[in-house]
């Protein structure tokens, strides 16, 4: 049996009786990069080796949000804003119940990653730079996205016509175009796990 959760005058439980209960910390692992840099690729795989170590995760990709919560938004620089600041909102809420989120998007600016970690914290926030030349990400082309902003069928393409400024303060960087998926995920889990194990 499980012992029963005391509530707040609000009737919410509190945050540490919820990590208590997962035996995990929460936290937002907020992965930052061009398109075609692997963010997709490692948050799937680093799910699995959460999962694997008994670990509760969520993704947060844009694919699901875009069609969803944020289908109101266009891609204007106000609604681009809009949209991660939505999900920085949800991130956190996540994460005040224990749970490990890894957020996956290009968030090119310094402004709309400040804007994510002001909302979730500094203390649950860890920025992942998910780092790969332009070049090569051009050549990966996974979505076929490049070729067509190349063209002109999409505008403000960061990478292309709009810019991605490098982060300066990420907690953790993988250039995945030097190193393998498996020796990425071995860099992650080493910063994240000694952050997301529960230690009373
Ligand atoms: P994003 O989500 O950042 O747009 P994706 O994960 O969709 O990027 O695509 C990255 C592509 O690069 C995939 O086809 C993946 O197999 C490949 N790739 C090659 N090496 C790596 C690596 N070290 N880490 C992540 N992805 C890699």
């Amino acid at each position: 049996m499980q012992e029963n959760l005391s509530m707040n005058n609000n009737g919410t439980a509190l945050r540490g009786q919820k990590e208590k209960r997962l035996r995990q910390y929460g936290k937002v692992i907020w992965m930052t990069g061009l398109s075609g840099a692997g963010k997709t690729t490692l948050a799937i795989h680093l799910e699995k080796e959460l999962n694997a170590r008994g670990y509760l995760t969520r993704i947060i990709d844009n694919d699901r949000v875009r069609s969803g919560l944020n289908r109101d938004l266009g891609f204007s620089e106000d609604d681009r804003h809009e949209n991660l600041r939505r999900i920085a909102e949800v991130a956190k809420l996540f994460c005040e119940t224990g749970v490990i989120v890894i957020a996956t998007f290009i968030s090119p600016t310094e402004f709309s990653r400040e804007q994510a970690r002001g909302i979730i914290g500094s203390d649950d926030f860890m920025l992942l730079y998910v780092n790969a030349s332009i070049e090569v990400c051009e050549k990966r082309d996974v979505k076929g996205l490049y070729k067509k902003a190349r063209i002109g069928l999409i505008p403000f393409f960061t990478g292309i016509d709009s810019p991605f400024d490098p982060p300066e303060n990420a907690d953790i960087e993988v250039e995945t175009d030097r190193i393998s998926v498996e020796e990425a995920i071995d860099k992650i889990l080493s910063k994240i796990i000694p952050c997301v194990e529960y230690r009373k």
